[in-house]
């Protein structure tokens, strides 16, 4: 349904020509995410500040307009399209101030559309760290990573976006403005309201302001890779070597498929007849505390069957080792016109059996399925390779059988990229109808016109 004149004109007065766009290029560069699926709102609406979130909202919610919050739209679930058209609330062109750093307590208080590298780069312009690091982090902002609870390489040691949340502003449906968290390290006075708005995808509140923790940034770190001749050896060096008494910063995996095809690409003189390889990364402010990590990593790896441990002598050496992960997600893609990818995410006790399971629904369903991801925190991104697009439907059931396995093993649908569109059909199978109840009655408490970001996480 086409946006009345009456509420396009409303739009154009309260913001101006300039920040109240109709026209196709908008509607079009507004319309996708990551997903590549898309819907074209009717309208987008660049709002200046707070004081204009809560004046849009309030008329979308008076006259029934949906709207959907927008940061840098590199989501990967469909989340910031406007499913039902409406409008977009695109957050990044003019919300995207640092406003304060508070270098006394540790805190930066920042608005929602800032990229995330740009406060990383603020941050240790003043000796300090903002550890959440996203593949993302070049565009995604910190309210989509609030939004999606993002997480980053750097998870394992650092934990995710929800671990640096102090404090949000946010506007309701309805216009009104809250404020959840205080600039305190702690603070249980009241519910947590910040915790329900964090990883809630843009479907309860317009966040529009955040305050984050900063922490002090370690002096030294240093890369290493372990290579594997079967990837069940590899899992069982991740979830041994991280409850040993380290706690690296980073531990990631790359599959034998994504070796080759990272190397298909490259030509880097990656071991493609390895079953798997681990990228770890440590820090520290005392080269005796690394090299205490190093011993002990490269100790737990060859106690469970690492055939080469190399570590970076410098930073040039450390990118190095880093690349095929970095490159992983896109060197794939020589295995099929399709890519099903998901963020199920397991125990890590768990990654041995889950790894297995995956290889026997590759070979149930005839498709290469390539995985790697951040095992450091039990998040594997599993890609099913469709080459032929009238295959689609069964990748579909290869994906419902991933879930049903991360489920069965007390794990997750998603560690880090949402709900959104793309994985609303698969709630039931994580969640019984009591807990969906509950979610709808979270919903319709915050949002009881179901205006905002509507037909989203499955409500
Ligand atoms: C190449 C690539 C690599 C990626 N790597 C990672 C990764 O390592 N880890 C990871 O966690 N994710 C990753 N992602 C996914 C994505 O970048 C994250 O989910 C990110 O947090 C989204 O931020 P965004 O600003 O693009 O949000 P958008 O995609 O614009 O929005 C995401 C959701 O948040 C909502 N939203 C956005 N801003 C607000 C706001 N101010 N108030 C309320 N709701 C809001 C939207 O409505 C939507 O539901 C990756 C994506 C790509 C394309």
């Amino acid at each position: 349904m086409a946006l009345d004149n009456i509420h396009i004109d409303y739009f154009k007065q309260l913001l101006g020509e300039e920040n109240a766009k109709i026209d196709s290029l908008h509607k079009v560069a507004y319309s996708y995410d990551a997903t590549r699926e898309s819907r074209e709102p009717d309208m987008v609406l660049f709002p200046r500040d707070e004081k204009d979130i809560s004046d849009i909202l309030k008329y979308c919610n008076e006259n029934l307009i949906p709207i959907v919050p927008r940061g840098a739209g590199s989501g990967f679930t469909g989340g910031s399209i406007a499913a039902q058209g409406g409008i977009v609330l695109a957050l990044e062109k003019h919300m995207n101030k640092i406003l304060e750093l508070d270098t006394k307590n540790l805190i930066v208080r920042v608005q929602p559309g800032v990229i995330n590298k740009d406060l990383q780069n603020f941050a240790e312009s003043h000796g300090l760290f903002y550890p959440p690091d996203p593949a993302s982090e070049n565009q995604s902002t910190i309210g989509g990573n609030v939004s999606e609870n993002a997480g980053g390489m750097r998870a394992a040691k650092y934990g995710i976006t929800k671990d640096y949340v102090v404090a949000i502003r946010a506007v309701l449906p309805n216009g009104n403005i809250i404020r959840a968290g205080k600039k305190t390290i702690k603070d249980v006075a009241g519910y947590n309201i910040a915790g329900i708005l964090i990883a809630s995808e843009g479907t309860l509140a317009v966040i529009s302001e955040i305050t984050l923790k900063l922490i002090a940034k370690p002096k030294i770190m240093r890369s290493a890779m372990g290579i594997f001749d079967t990837i069940e050896d590899a899992m069982n060096a991740v979830y041994k070597t991280m409850a040993s008494g380290v706690t690296p910063v980073a531990m990631e995996f790359l599959d034998n498929l994504t070796i080759r095809a990272v190397e298909s690409k490259f030509n880097k003189g990656l071991p493609t007849e390895a079953g798997a390889i681990l990228i770890t990364e440590v820090d520290g402010n005392l080269e005796e505390e690394i090299q205490y990590q190093l011993e002990l990593i490269e100790s737990r790896f060859k106690e469970n069957g690492c055939i080469e441990f190399k570590v970076a002598k410098d930073s040039k050496e450390g990118q190095d080792l880093w690349f095929a992960r970095k490159n992983a997600s896109q060197s794939i893609s020589i295995y099929g016109k399709k890519k099903l990818n998901e963020d199920i995410t397991v125990p890590r006790a768990k990654l041995p059996e889950l790894l297995e399971r995956i290889g026997e629904v590759s070979k149930r369903y005839g498709f290469k399925i390539p995985c790697f991801g951040h095992t450091g925190d039990g998040n594997v991104h599993t890609n099913v390779m469709v080459e032929d697009l009238k295959d689609l439907d069964k990748g579909h059931e290869a994906i419902v059988e991933i879930f049903k396995i991360a489920v069965e093993l007390e794990g997750t649908l998603s560690g880090e990229h949402g709900i959104g569109l793309a994985k609303a059909p698969f709630m039931k199978l994580a969640f019984n109808e009591d807990e969906m109840n509950l979610f709808r009655s979270i919903k319709n408490a915050f949002d009881p016109n179901n205006i905002l970001n509507p037909n989203k996480m499955g409500l």
